[in-house]
């Protein structure tokens, strides 16, 4: 047997590795022995080894992939891993060269393993390091306490001058402590936890930023206990304020859930564009079009598109706001509530419904829930924009003589904002969509009357106003 003995890092390894290859030594005749700091080295094995030519070496090449295994292997403080790591290699220079891509091998999986192990303790200090501020003569240094698990302080080092270059500080840890000045960085030995501070000037400031970004809809506390092993949690500051945190999680998760769907509904909102109408002259076929219409948002709030009916050649056409809740579900205009009040009047004011072409100015019914019902809600300008080229293409279609705005919103989509029903009803106006029209309220809104009387007045109004529209059409 063999004993050699050799610092117990990477480069130190490969050197008396590739030594004792040369000398053709098999991996059961040796047995590595760490140098430790105090104890001389015995150089037995360079003592020993001749000096052999280039060509020799360069039948000794290994995978990179070896390579780089290895130096994460040789971090790992499982003794068994340099007698290992001679194994695999002379293994890979004796026959195996693809050796590594034989995962099943008990070798090969073992290394992976150690390999695995390195670097989630690499991880584990990256994310778990939490310096703490001592004030100097000469300015702050900023200390961190971390106890790693594998030999990784000195290959970790250079992430945490990269990410705190301008910050002077300190990691110590029990077998090896990193100190960067803002120039250099440098090693010692580790050293004891009482030597690192634990009065914290910053620590109130980071358990408040700790705070903020703690997101609540992530909380899963066996997959956190399982990342965050709770050997770490004392080093953490923010380990005090977790378990409040995690009972308030349910209250802040619903809080960001309703923030999050207001502003999906916002965003789905603005996104709108104008209804894309096909280049036709057949009504029907526009109708057909529109049930994909998929131009503003509401088609995902409405069971269907509802376009208008009636004969092609109506000289008069009935144009109300958007479908409610049974003319929804049914796919017709004006077959609730209202549309039966409708055809009262109509009736009354000698108007055949029949003949009546009657739409809407928005296809889609808008609504939101208010318990099991479907509450309208009055489209906006952006709908309305967006639904305009159907309605548009509906009396271009249609060429009413006479077109009634029933309510506001279709007044307005005809006339502009600024027109009011209230002051205009009944009037036989211009347009550039129909030679006369004839504004009057939405049939609905006399259903909503407060009382008996005032329905019955407002209703005969409403009537009145059908009768100015069939004269009008009639002149
Ligand atoms: S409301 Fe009009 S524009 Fe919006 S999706 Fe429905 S049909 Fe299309």
């Amino acid at each position: 047997m063999r004993q050699l003995t050799f610092a117990p890092r990477f480069e130190d390894w490969q050197r008396v590795a590739r030594a004792a290859l040369e000398q053709a030594i098999p991996p059961d005749e040796v047995v590595w022995q760490e140098l430790n700091a105090d104890q001389p080295s015995l150089d037995i094995f360079e003592e020993e080894v001749p000096s052999s030519g280039p060509s020799k070496r360069a039948q000794f090449r290994v995978p990179r992939a070896f390579v780089e295994l290895a130096r994460a292997v040789a971090l790992n403080c499982e003794p068994v891993r340099w007698a290992l790591l001679y194994r695999l290699l002379w293994r890979l220079t004796h026959g195996e060269p693809k050796l590594l891509e034989i995962s099943v091998d008990p070798d090969v999986a073992v290394a992976f393993q150690l390999q695995k192990a390195v670097r989630h303790d690499i991880h584990k200090m990256r994310a778990f390091v939490r310096f703490r501020e001592v004030a100097q003569e000469n300015g702050s240094w900023f200390v961190a306490w971390f106890e790693p698990e594998h030999h990784i302080v000195e290959q970790n080092a250079k992430f945490f001058v990269d990410r705190f270059a301008s910050m002077r500080w300190s990691i110590l840890t029990p077998e090896r402590c990193a100190h960067w000045d803002c120039a250099r960085l440098t090693f010692t030995p580790g050293v004891d936890k009482s030597q690192a501070p634990s009065d914290d000037n910053v620590e109130a400031l980071w358990l408040t930023y700790y705070s903020n970004i703690f997101n609540p809809a992530r909380v899963k506390v066996h997959a956190m206990q399982a990342e965050m092993p709770k050997k770490y949690w004392r080093n953490l500051p923010e380990a005090v304020v977790i378990p409040s945190l995690l009972q308030e999680a349910p209250r802040r998760v619903e809080a960001m859930a309703r923030k999050s769907a207001a502003k999906t509904e916002a965003n789905e909102e603005r996104d709108w564009h104008p209804a894309p109408v096909p280049e036709t002259t057949s009504l029907s076929e526009v109708a057909a079009a529109s049930r994909a219409c998929t131009a503003c948002h509401l088609y995902k709030r409405g069971t269907q598109t509802v376009f208008g009916e009636g004969p092609k050649r109506a000289t008069l056409m009935l144009l109300g706001e958007q479908p409610g809740d049974q003319e929804d579900l049914a796919g017709k205009p004006f077959v609730g509530p209202a549309g039966k009040l409708l055809d009262r009047a109509l009736a009354e004011a000698g108007i055949e419904r029949d003949d009546v072409y009657v739409t809407n100015t928005v296809k889609h019914f808008k609504w939101e829930p208010r318990g099991k019902r479907r509450i309208h809600q009055k489209p906006n300008s952006r709908e309305i924009a967006a639904c305009r080229p159907w309605m548009e293409a509906e009396l271009r279609l249609v060429k009413p003589k006479l077109l009634v705005c029933l309510g506001s919103t279709a007044a307005q989509a005809i006339f502009g904002p600024s027109f009011r029903v209230t002051k205009q009803r009944g009037a036989v106006l211009e347009s550039e969509f129909a030679p006369k029209v004839v504004a009057t309220v939405h049939p609905s809104s006399l259903l909503r009357q407060p009382d008996e009387e005032s329905r019955a007045r407002e209703y005969a109004l409403f009537v009145a106003d059908l009768r100015v529209a069939l004269a009008a059409a009639a002149a």
